[in-house]
């Protein structure tokens, strides 16, 4: 797809791309309704989404890596091609003020206008302030001078405190030597009109990515999809999950979710549960009302109050039964005083201070726990503490095997310390055992 999209980057129109996206979310849902917006999906994981494929922005990341080769001026031979017909150079066209009629021959090329579309979009985004790429003495010359190689803001400009300044003539000749006086007036003014809006600083990130060499495709994606799911920062489920929980939670919190307790979720079960818990996926009696008339809301397991996302995980008395008894356990085998709130249970966020090893354990506990319920999402049974252990020994056995694996091919990682637990089951079955 992406070598398509490179080697014919002529899509003209939205409409393909937005046809795409239909047939992709009719794929994905088997068409039922979404039950996850698609953005959500094509969020970055670092994000909590899933890094599904969004084809207009890899579309629009391969044209801006072809663009990049008109503002580097570096591959000549490529640019003469694709430039043939052109009188003025490409920054006039890509930074300046073309005339009427060059503005026209430009545009009167499939290619050329299809790329100058995206980059039209974007550009003022990538480089708020004047660009390190940019040679001035490109966007002055009226005519085109295929064979020149000027300078560029990058060999310009040095740093006075925290200003950029431009280096002396003397200076810029070392290593530009057909720069004569007259050229160096003419940065001079061209300098001077720049300066006003300021240059961009050349750690700046598009000012990297262009100058990058390697996986320049993937960094153009990235920052793309960084913006294109910035309005999606506060997704919906966040703010459904504060109101549950009685207060915000915490930028940090989400983030704490999805890039350090994701880690430890190798299975995908487990991933799968963390996502569906944030996502909110879980069907309850209430949606089943709205979709059709008739059907009873009341929760499946108490038959008492309307089943809603909320009260079926946690404020239902039948559900809180459970999670009591899972907290009392959890505790022993922690050997800590971990509170009892919805937030630990439901999404894993701890408040209390715990080890690298210990927040690992906890977090296996607890989507276990939550697997188990799930299992019995729609009858109105209880899951029992038997079985709870019986999967987090799944998870242990799991764990154990991940580990022996890596090791096996070279990309070890920390084994995790069940002793703690091996303690607890232990007690447990001795316990039981004295009992009967
Ligand atoms: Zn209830």
């Amino acid at each position: 797809m992406l070598y398509l999209f490179q080697n014919i980057p002529i899509i003209g129109t939205l409409k393909p791309f937005s046809d795409w996206r239909k047939d992709i979310s009719r794929f994905i849902w088997q068409g039922r309704k979404p039950r996850i917006k698609l953005k959500n999906l094509s969020d970055d994981r670092t994000r909590g989404g899933m890094n599904l494929p969004d084809l207009r922005l890899y579309y629009e990341s391969t044209a801006i890596s072809w663009i990049k080769d008109w503002l580097l001026q570096k591959n000549k031979k490529m640019l003469n091609v694709e430039g043939f017909n052109l009188k003025s150079g490409w920054h006039v066209h890509l930074w300046g003020s073309p005339d009427k009629n060059e503005k026209k021959t430009f545009r009167n090329h499939i290619i050329r206008d299809s790329l100058n579309k995206i980059w039209e979009e974007y550009k003022k985004r990538m480089f708020p302030k004047t660009p390190m790429w940019l040679s001035p003495l490109d966007l002055i010359q009226k005519s085109y001078q295929r064979k020149s190689n000027w300078p560029t803001y990058r060999d310009l400009l040095t740093t006075q405190g925290n200003n950029y300044v431009l280096k002396s003539q003397e200076e810029i000749v070392i290593s530009f030597k057909q720069v004569t006086w007259l050229h160096f007036r003419q940065i001079k003014e061209q300098f001077n009109i720049d300066n006003q809006t300021g240059f961009m600083r050349k750690d700046s990130d598009w000012e990297k990515i262009l100058e990058s060499e390697n996986k320049t495709i993937t960094k153009i994606y990235k920052k793309l999809l960084e913006w294109d799911t910035e309005t999606e920062y506060v997704k919906t489920c966040m703010t459904q999950w504060a109101r549950d929980i009685g207060r915000p939670i915490m930028y940090e919190d989400w983030d704490k979710i999805w890039n350090k307790n994701i880690k430890f979720t190798y299975a995908a079960d487990l991933k799968e549960n963390q996502y569906k818990m944030q996502y909110r996926w879980y069907i309850t009696p209430k949606k089943l009302g709205h979709y059709r008339k008739n059907t009873r809301t009341k929760f499946w397991k108490c038959q008492e109050k309307e089943g809603n996302f909320f009260h079926m995980w946690w404020t239902c008395t039948k559900s809180k039964k459970y999670w009591n008894e899972i907290h009392k356990e959890c505790g022993k085998i922690m050997k800590k005083n971990l509170q009892m709130r919805p937030e630990l249970y439901l999404l894993g966020l701890t408040n209390t201070k715990l080890d690298m090893n210990e927040e690992k354990i906890l977090n296996y506990l607890i989507i276990g726990a939550r697997i188990v319920f799930a299992r019995v999402w729609r009858s109105n049974q209880i899951p029992s503490i038997a079985q709870w252990l019986s999967k987090i020994w799944d998870i242990k056995n799991m764990d154990k095997l991940t580990f022996l694996m890596r090791k096996h091919q070279g990309t070890p990682m920390k084994e995790t310390d069940w002793s703690n637990f091996e303690e607890y089951t232990r007690l447990r079955m001795t316990h039981e055992g004295k009992v009967t």
